[in-house]
Parts: C-alpha cells; sequence; structure tokens
C-alpha cells in the first residue's frame, strides 16, 4: 500500500516539533518524495536554548551550537564532574534546528492559525497546544527559570564543561539549582531553574543569580548580553495522541516533554525516528508505542516527592549523580534502560521519600 507520505505533510504548529520531524521526514523518505506544510500563527516561533545528551547524533551535526563534553553536580560543599567519554552535552536552537529542515528540502509556510484537518488524505502532525487530555494530572508542578547570558572580564569558565544541576543555592523557596553553560572562558548562559507550584517573582531568580555569580563563581564583574526566561509544565496528565486518521499529536502538546526533566527533543527524535520508519515499512501511519509503562510511574513518584517533599530532593538528586555511572543516569533519564540497570540504580537512592510517594496520592 502507498503511505500518505509519498504525497502530502502537513503540520499544524512550526515550532520545535515541526522541524524535527521534517528532518527525520526528509531523511528518511528521499526529499523528492515529500511535500512538507507548515501552518503556524507566527512567522518566527519563540527563540530556545535546547539541550541533547548522548551519542552523536550525525544527521542534526550541522543544527549544532555548541557541545560539552564533561558535566559538573553540585551540593552542600560538594561538586563533582564526570566525563561523558563518547557522548556530549550538545546544545541545539528552535531557529538552528529550522534552518537545518529548510536546507534539507522546500517548507511551504502558510501565516495563519491552523483549523482541525478536513483532508484525510494528507498526513497532519499536530503541536497546537491545548489538546484533549485522555487522562487528567494528578500532579501538577512547572518547571520555571530566568538566566542571564554574561560576559566576564576574567576567565572564569570551564569551555568543555556545563554545570548540570548546582544546588548549592537558597531552597527556602522550593528545589531551586543553577545550570551553567559556557561558550567560551568568558562567556555563559547562567539560569537559576526552580521546581514549584507557581513561577517566581523576579527578585527571586535574580537574588540567586547574583550569590551564585559572585561567590561559586567568583565573579563581580560582568556585563548582561541577553536574558532568557521559561516555563515548563511538569505534569502527569496523558494525552490521545491519535486524533483521527492520519491526524497525529507530537511535540509538547502530545505530552512528549518529559514531566520529571523537561526535555523533549531526544523524545521527538526516537518518535519521528518510529513513526517514519514504520510507516516506510508499513505504508500506513500509526502513532508509535509510548515507553514502558514503568517510566511515567516512576516520574508520578518523583512528581510527588517534589510536590510533598521539595526538602529532600535535591540529595536525591546529587545521590542519584554522585554514585552512578553518568551513561546509565542519562539512558535512565532517557527511558532507554532496563529493568535491571532501573534496579541498580535504586539501590544507591535513599529509599524512604519513595516509600512514601507509593503510599500517598
Ligand atoms: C524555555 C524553554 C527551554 C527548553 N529547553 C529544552 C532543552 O534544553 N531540551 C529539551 O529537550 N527540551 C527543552 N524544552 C522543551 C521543548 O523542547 C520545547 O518546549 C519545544 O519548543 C517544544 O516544541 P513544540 O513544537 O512542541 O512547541 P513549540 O516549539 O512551542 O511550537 C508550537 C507552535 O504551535 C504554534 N501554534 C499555537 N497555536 C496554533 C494554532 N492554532 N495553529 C497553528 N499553530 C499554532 C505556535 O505558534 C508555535 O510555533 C524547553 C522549553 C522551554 C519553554
Amino acid at each position: 500500500m502507498d503511505s500518505p507520505l509519498n504525497q502530502r505533510l502537513t503540520f499544524l504548529g512550526g515550532g520545535v516539533a515541526a522541524s524535527i520531524y521534517t528532518i527525520i521526514a526528509r531523511a528518511v523518505w528521499s526529499s523528492s518524495e515529500l511535500t512538507v506544510s507548515v501552518i503556524d500563527p507566527t512567522e518566527q516561533p519563540p527563540e530556545r536554548t535546547l539541550c541533547v545528551w548522548g551519542a552523536p547524533s550525525p544527521l542534526l551535526e550541522d543544527a549544532v551550537v555548541a557541545q560539552w563534553s564533561k558535566l559538573c553536580f553540585g551540593y552542600g560543599t560538594d561538586t563533582i564532574t564526570v566525563d561523558l567519554d563518547t557522548w556530549s552535552y550538545r546544545q541545539y536552537t528552535a531557529s538552528s534546528l529550522r534552518q537545518l529542515a529548510e536546507r534539507m528540502g522546500p517548507i511551504h509556510r502558510i501565516t495563519a492559525m491552523a483549523d482541525d484537518p478536513s483532508d484525510e488524505s494528507v498526513l497532519h502532525l499536530d503541536s497546537r497546544p491545548h489538546q484533549p487530555v485522555s487522562q487528567p494530572a494528578s500532579v501538577e508542578l512547572l518547571q520555571h527559570f530566568h538566566g542571564r547570558r554574561i560576559r566576564t572580564s576574567k576567565d572564569i569558565f570551564q569551555p568543555d564543561t556545563a554545570v548540570m544541576m548546582d544546588f548549592r543555592t537558597d531552597q527556602s523557596d522550593g528545589i531551586c539549582f543553577l545550570y551553567v553553560l559556557p561558550y567560551s572562558s568568558t562567556e555563559a548562559l547562567v539560569e537559576c531553574t526552580a521546581f514549584s507550584p507557581a513561577v517566581w517573582d523576579v527578585d527571586q531568580y535574580a537574588h540567586r543569580l547574583d550569590t551564585y555569580i559572585e561567590l561559586e563563581l567568583g565573579c563581580s564583574d560582568y556585563e548582561v548580553l541577553a536574558t532568557e526566561t521559561g516555563v515548563i509544565p511538569m505534569n502527569d496528565r496523558s494525552v490521545d495522541r491519535n486524533r483521527g486518521r492520519n491526524w497525529i499529536v507530537i511535540g509538547s502538546a502530545g505530552a512528549l516533554t518529559k514531566p520529571t526533566t523537561g526535555y523533549m527533543v531526544a523524545r521527538c527524535l526516537r518518535d519521528a525516528t518510529s513513526l517514519f520508519v514504520d510507516a516506510k515499512r508499513s505504508g500506513r501511519m500509526s502513532v508509535p508505542s509510548a515507553p514502558p509503562s514503568r517510566f511515567a510511574w516512576y516520574d508520578k513518584l518523583l512528581l510527588r516527592i517534589m510536590r510533598d517533599e521539595p526538602e529532600v530532593v535535591p540529595l536525591i538528586l546529587w545521590t542519584l549523580f554522585k554514585r552512578n555511572p553518568i551513561h546509565r543516569i542519562l539512558s535512565f533519564l532517557d527511558e532507554q534502560t532496563s529493568l535491571r540497570q532501573e534496579v541498580l540504580l535504586f539501590l544507591r537512592l535513599p529509599w524512604m521519600p519513595f516509600l512514601r510517594a507509593i503510599v500517598r496520592q
């Protein structure tokens, strides 16, 4: 049977997910077979810093804007730095992914709000927000952050090392850590991230950024080049991604952002690959199967702990990173581990908060 992808692919929403699915579609199917249209009311969606860990991804190589070979974590008075070996932590942006998608073949862009599709012969990939929810959230929090891209007068950053979670900051308003992406020894994005039920006032981020830059980074003389603010919902809701024949929900709208980390790009890459490879083989479009359900259960437990016992979370995450091999942890966060590997990780964590979260709703 001929796949509808041989003819037309229309995106309802032209953000990050649309770029990723276009890149994978063009890689799996030859460009001449594929017509891509994107409907979005904005001409240029918001710029975003999008990071991914793992083995090199040759297909996305041209969209990488920065990368790091080591990750650093901090807690109490301690820090650890781990070498990613053959892996890296890479940064893309919404625009670098969009440009790569455009270089791979023509995209017909329509600047408009998209209606629900009516032509079932065209594959519609829908990333518009507010899709029908199949299972409402039982826990809802927000990951929210404010960051400054700074340039310092002295060399203070390690350009090969990204600071992933540094909990050496004021925890009195909720779970909070600093995230640092250096672009040279004198330039970096320094972000204050929190997990809590509501976003903070600007002063709450500013106070922690000021203190961290001065005391932990040892710098009082710097220029702010840009700022970045963001909010990512953290919840356990499910969405029915299958909206109709050849109509599939993708991206954040399809609950592809991992609730406990806020990362989506790697999940979308896997989802898109599965979707298009399977379609090419079977000639039919269907929603790829979700990761094993135990991962959603782990997320639910951690979200409950974040909601009910936020004070123990920095120690849990620090212990996770300190006591386990980095590839195993990152694979686990990507839902790519076996049950045996997960048991090995859990054996090295403080158990009590998880047991309490199992009995609590
Ligand atoms: C600040 C920030 C930083 C992030 N950092 C990372 C990261 O480092 N790594 C990672 O993996 N993930 C990250 N994420 C999560 C995720 O990758 C992003 O949220 C990503 O932008 C989601 O892609 P999307 O296409 O689903 O949504 P978006 O990129 O938001 O695109 C949705 C599009 O739909 C359009 N739209 C809305 N309504 C309509 C309509 N009616 N008709 C047509 N179009 C419509 C919008 O204009 C928009 O362009 C981050 C998220 C945020 C908010």
